[in-house]
């Protein structure tokens, strides 16, 4: 038996809620997992309050992310006792999730965790981290380095904007950070955050073309301010884009793209491909500052993450959210 959160559906009602579960329950795969910590993350908390059609059968362990220790393997490459990361691959959406102290998973979803983290730091990263830093090398992928200019990061004070502001500060980006809780513009200027920008400046419909600004973007809002963040990017700048806070339309105009040369870079991280998983973690060892990191989290329970899926949505956590799943 294990906790775990379980979602369940009676007719057009989900439920949720903390149950023993037998080991029996768990989904086919060739790796167990007693889990040590996993996260609230944005996609989390659409599926634990059903906000939207996350979630692709009942019942469901939601939980994107974990991170714990291997008990028993027939994967080539995974032993017991390894210390390992999962992040998405479906999991938490349609096979059984990581809010439980166990889980049974495919080894090849599976990554080692990098030695410089602990199981809690690396879930304080957890998909929106690593969502940040694949954001981050699409940015130097596409040539953004730090002396063509500023760097803007919308939803700042989120997980992913927190982790973006400091993996960019720490490689000596001048980072703008955009947020709608100035209340929290000391947090992000001690993350590396050199000037803070009211969200409402970006929020409405806007022109085709803007004066030139940013020579990098980060935005995990999508709808008018990616509209807006492209018209304002300076000639041959590039926008990471990976995230629907705001909406999930993106009226824009193909202006920016084949007037100043603009690259959109679509960041997916859910099926990313195992080489570039390892890649971004690495980068994380080497550019995440692990002070910054612990300043950004925040540490909750196992059924602590059930009202806070809620407030995720309601845009009122500050950075990550780790889950003890023990606790
Ligand atoms: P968080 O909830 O931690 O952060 C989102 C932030 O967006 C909020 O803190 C808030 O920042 C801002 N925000 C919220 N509502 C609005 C709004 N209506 N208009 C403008 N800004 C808003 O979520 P995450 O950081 O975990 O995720 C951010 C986004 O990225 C989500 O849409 C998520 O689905 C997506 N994502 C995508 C991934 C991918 O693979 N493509 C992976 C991970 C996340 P502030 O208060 O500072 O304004």
């Amino acid at each position: 038996m294990f906790k775990a959160i379980v979602i369940s559906k009676s007719g057009d009602a989900q439920q949720c809620a903390v149950r023993d579960a037998e080991t029996t329950e768990l989904p086919e795969g060739d790796v167990t997992l007693k889990v040590d910590y996993s996260t609230v993350n944005y996609k989390d908390g659409l599926a634990i309050t059903g906000k939207a059609p996350v979630v692709r059968k009942f019942p469901m362990v939601p939980g994107i992310d974990g991170a714990g220790t291997v008990t028993a393997s027939s994967h080539a490459e995974i032993k017991t006792g390894d210390q390992v990361i999962l992040n998405g691959w479906g999991v938490g959406e349609s096979h059984w999730g990581c809010l439980a102290q166990q889980a049974r998973l495919k080894g090849d979803w599976l990554i080692k965790r990098p030695a410089q983290f602990s199981a809690r730091q690396a879930m304080a990263i957890g998909t929106a981290g690593y969502t940040a830093m694949l954001c981050v090398l699409a940015l130097e992928q596409h040539g953004v380095t730090p002396g063509d200019g500023e760097v803007l990061v919308t939803g700042a004070a989120g997980g992913v904007g927190s982790v973006a502001i400091a993996l960019l500060a720490k490689l000596g980006y001048r980072v703008v950070a955009s947020t709608g809780r100035q209340n929290e513009a000391e947090y992000l200027k001690s993350l590396g955050a050199a000037e803070i920008i009211d969200r409402a400046t970006l929020a409405a419909p806007g022109k085709p073309l803007a004066k030139e600004r940013w020579a990098g973007a980060v935005d995990t809002v999508g709808s008018h301010t990616l509209a807006n963040i492209c018209a304002s990017m300076r000639y041959r700048g590039a926008v990471a884009a990976c995230g629907l806070a705001g909406g999930m339309d993106f009226p824009s105009s193909v202006a920016p793209f084949i007037l100043r040369g603009v690259t959109l870079a679509g960041i997916d991280s859910v099926m990313a491909p195992r080489a570039l998983r390892v890649e971004a973690w690495n980068r994380l060892a080497r550019d995440l500052d692990p002070a910054r990191l612990d300043a950004i989290t925040h540490e909750i329970a196992l059924a602590e993450a059930i009202p806070a899926a809620a407030e995720i949505l309601a845009g009122k956590i500050r950075g990550r959210l780790v889950v003890n799943v023990n606790a």
